[in-house]
């Protein structure tokens, strides 16, 4: 069932791509899952999967241990600074830097791993109380602050857009985190890239990728529903 998802799923990247003029090798896949045991990891990964998203500490450790050496592991979810420790050497990419005190705490164990963390601001861009990000003014000061910390690289953005009935209503979020990318990039900042735009998920990934996502973050859509019941955040 993973493997039939994952195709269709890689399908209608590749059809997004086609509609607006893209080449599916711009669109990284990233495959959520959160809560998942590592079976079905392994099911995705003989597939050909892999980059893997998690949004627990506790589950990257976990799975870290258990599972191939060549995966990319993505964290996803609000980091506390307290457990950056436990995952720095472990993931290539952490999408939900949210602070300058995070990212400095990032710094910091960075060097002590003697590497370079290259990490995403995630952005609230429809600014919604639920959700941790930055407002959209804040991303440029923050970018600046951090384009002088050594193990720290900012490669780009990533916003969770609304929950929606119609992924159309998101286009225009997909569109304001472009647009920003885009502003920021032309600052020609020392030490920082925009390539990376991680944003669409099951509801709405086709929409992102048409406006320019080059990483999707899927975990339904291949997976299967989630269950929190009995789950502690971490
Ligand atoms: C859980 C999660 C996803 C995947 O959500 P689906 O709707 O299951 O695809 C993507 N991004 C983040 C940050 C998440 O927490």
């Amino acid at each position: 069932m993973i493997a039939e998802n994952l195709a269709e799923v890689q399908n209608n990247i590749e059809e997004a791509c086609r509609s607006a003029g893209r080449d599916s090798s711009e669109v990284t896949l990233v495959a959520v899952s959160k809560t998942k045991p590592p079976a079905d990891l392994m099911e995705a990964y003989e597939a050909g999967v892999r980059d893997f998203g998690e949004n627990f500490v506790q589950e990257i450790v976990d799975k870290y241990d258990r599972l191939p050496k060549d995966i990319k592991w993505h964290m996803i979810g609000h980091l506390q600074r307290n457990k950056v420790k436990y995952i720095i050497d472990k993931v290539s990419m952490i999408h939900s830097v949210v602070s300058l005190r995070l990212a400095e705490t990032i710094e910091q164990e960075a060097a002590k791993k003697n590497l370079v963390m290259p990490v995403l601001l995630e952005v609230n861009v429809a600014e919604e109380d639920t959700k941790f990000g930055l407002k959209v003014e804040e991303v440029l000061p923050l970018v600046r602050e951090i384009s002088a910390f050594p193990h720290v690289k900012v490669e780009g953005l990533m916003t969770i857009a609304p929950f929606v009935d119609d992924p159309e209503q998101n286009r225009d979020i997909f569109r304001k985190l472009r647009k920003l990318s885009v502003d920021i990039s032309r600052e020609n900042i020392n030490n920082i890239t925009m390539n990376v735009l991680s944003m669409g998920m099951t509801g709405d990934y086709q929409v992102a990728v048409q406006e320019g996502a080059s990483m999707v973050r899927v975990g339904t859509g291949i997976f299967g529903e989630r269950k929190y019941k009995d789950r502690l955040e971490s």
